[in-house]
């Protein structure tokens, strides 16, 4: 049994001759927050306080040094920030924080997005029982949440055997009881969100700034589903003859490959944009490199040899070499000797915790594929 934590808040910083987040006691599920300003008293937005006497605020409020028991990632310019902890000790504190020793007010609350993990089942024999009598039979097995898949047929939505489960945490477990029987869960990979006013990604028709066009030929006029569009297909987002409601061409492709890495890792979706531009960044400089390096300079080609490898390895790929290009930190597995060994700690999800330097953090790319 775990003993009870020490008060949060008040009091000196604890003295632990091991610190309390290395201890296997104190370890929980990746939790991730969200650190904010306080709205001054008329309601407006307030900043925080630069990253430097940020840091240093934050480790006087938890008496810990945050590099060392948070990753933090900053948002929206720096106003926000998400911490993922997996101390309870450090999670407790920060929850607790609402001020900072400079008399800054702040927020620190549990992300309201990442921290559930979503999952799909298929089963038939419920398919006519509402989702508040399933949600009440399955909320034991972890399940905070269900929503059901309905199909638009004659302008009437009619159920379907699939149910979206939230489960609470970054686990997603292979299957779950429905009833009597087990029922597989794969993971849920939601559509991208796509605009239906003007077709553009990442953003809904709520808060739409375009004009509202045809998604099928780009050209304002009024459509219905009585009443088709009859023009070419012309996609207003790469001007090619498909629709833009087409899922086959690259830009819908690559706003799936986002919400998957993003699902896959527990990330926000600006954490995920960061990191696909700068793997887009990397691969542009190693595509530079190889155009401009002339063959024959053995340490140029060296260069180019080892850009390859690092790339293969952040597709996850077959590295060719594992021991020198392994991060020094986590691994310890000595004998490593094939792909699946060199990389013992794969991000599971919602365990990814991207670091500048890692090569692991773009193994993502190879996680499964949600099918069909
Ligand atoms: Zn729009
Ligand atoms: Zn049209
Ligand atoms: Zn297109």
């Amino acid at each position: 049994m775990e003993g009870d934590p020490p008060p949060p808040g008040e009091g000196p910083p604890l003295s632990h001759s091991i610190p309390a987040f290395m201890n296997s006691g104190d370890l929980i599920d990746q939790q991730t927050l969200l650190l904010r300003a306080a709205k001054d008293s008329e309601g407006n937005s307030v900043n925080l306080p630069n990253p430097l006497l940020l840091h240093l605020l934050l480790k006087e409020a938890i008496g810990s040094d945050p590099n060392k028991c948070i990753h933090a990632t900053k948002e929206a310019r720096g106003t926000q920030y998400i911490l993922r902890t997996t101390s309870k000790r450090i999670l407790q504190k920060l929850l607790s924080i609402k001020q900072f020793s400079n008399g800054q007010q702040v927020e620190v609350i549990l992300h309201p997005h990442l921290n559930k993990t979503q999952g799909i089942i298929y089963d038939l024999d419920t398919i006519n029982i509402p989702t508040e009598e399933i949600l009440s039979a399955v909320r034991p097995q972890n399940v905070v949440e269900i929503r059901r898949i309905t199909k638009v047929t004659k302008g009437m939505p009619i159920n379907t055997p699939l149910l979206v489960l939230s489960f609470a945490g970054s686990h997603l477990p292979e299957t779950i009881f429905l009833g009597l029987v087990r029922v597989r869960v794969r993971k849920y990979y939601p559509s991208p969100m796509q605009c239906f006013r003007c077709g553009r990604f990442a953003h809904g028709s709520k808060t739409c700034v375009y004009k509202e066009i045809c998604l099928n030929c780009g050209t304002e006029h009024e459509t219905s589903n009585e009443n088709p569009c009859t023009k070419p297909s012309d996609c207003t987002n790469c001007n090619d003859s498909h629709s833009a409601r087409d899922k086959s061409w690259p830009v819908y492709q690559k706003e799936y490959q986002v919400v998957k890495i993003k699902t896959d890792n527990g990330l926000s979706f600006p954490e995920t944009r960061a990191l696909v531009n700068q793997e887009s960044r990397k691969q542009s400089y190693a595509a530079t490199l190889k155009d401009r390096l002339s063959p024959g300079n053995d340490e140029k080609d060296r260069t180019i040899q080892i850009l390859r490898e690092e790339i293969a390895q952040l597709r996850g790929l077959t590295p060719k070499k594992t021991k020198q290009q392994l991060p020094n930190n986590t691994c310890n597995n000595k004998n490593a000797s094939n792909t699946t060994k060199a990389y013992p700690h794969r991000p599971r999800p919602g365990k990814y915790r991207p670091s500048p330097t890692s090569p692991r953090r773009l193994s993502v790319w190879d996680h499964r594929y949600l099918s069909g």
